[in-house]
């Protein structure tokens, strides 16, 4: 594979490391040997250093800048996960947005795992079925329930081949990251919201509800 560098290098530097990280180009967990080119440019905040890696699996070059921000080859990856996502989610929506373009299957079954671990922090079992119909109950949102059940229903086909052949389908996987930001964002983030603008309000104000509310029973 030929490299080509948008600027001339001064020097090799002569640093050489080395960790265990997902090599962009046969995406398997690789042990990663860097080397450090210096520019006469500014790669990145003046910093003038490119690095590049050799995956120990593949053997294939990759390109980075010092920030470890893959440059080449271009990541492919595009789904960011929403900002709101939690912690345990966000992992295996990341590993699917790394394998995606080269298993969709294997990213649809993960983000079905992401859903599970969504429906628990959202109060469910961790049965992914019942947790998504006591959430309809809850809320009757047929959006909501739709994109579960989409991510549930494409996530076990994956696992268990059916009628959905999600490697023939590659934009049914891609799909699946946006249902499951929509569902952070209704679910979480837009929650969260309302409660803080709600909360704001005067207490006097807030006082009135609670006692037309009473008033009401
Ligand atoms: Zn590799």
């Amino acid at each position: 594979m030929t490299i080509s560098i948008p600027v001339s290098p001064k020097k090799k530097a002569h640093r050489i490391t080395s960790d265990t990280r997902i090599c962009p180009i046969c995406f398997t967990k690789a042990m990663f040997s860097w080397s450090y080119i210096e520019t006469d440019a500014t790669v990145y905040e003046n910093d003038p250093l490119f690095k590049y890696a050799r995956c120990l699996a593949c053997h294939q070059y990759s390109m980075w800048l010092p920030n470890n921000t893959l440059i080449f080859p271009a990541p492919k990856g595009q789904f960011k996960p929403h900002r709101y996502m939690p912690e345990d989610v966000k992992v295996d929506f990341e590993e699917a947005n790394s394998i995606v373009d080269k298993s969709p299957r294997g990213a649809a079954a993960l983000l079905r795992l992401a859903l599970q671990k969504l429906c628990v922090y959202l109060g469910g079992s961790g049965s992914i079925n019942s947790d998504i119909k006591n959430l309809y109950k809850e809320g009757r949102d047929e959006k909501l329930r739709k994109a579960m059940d989409y991510v549930r229903v494409v996530g076990n086909e994956a696992v268990h081949p059916g009628e959905i052949q999600v490697n023939d389908n590659p934009e049914i996987a891609r799909t699946l990251f946006k249902l499951i930001n929509y569902i952070v964002d209704h679910k979480i983030a837009l929650e969260r919201e309302i409660d803080e603008v709600y909360e704001s309000l005067p207490d006097d104000k807030k006082q009135q509800i609670n006692d037309r509310d009473k008033g009401s029973k």
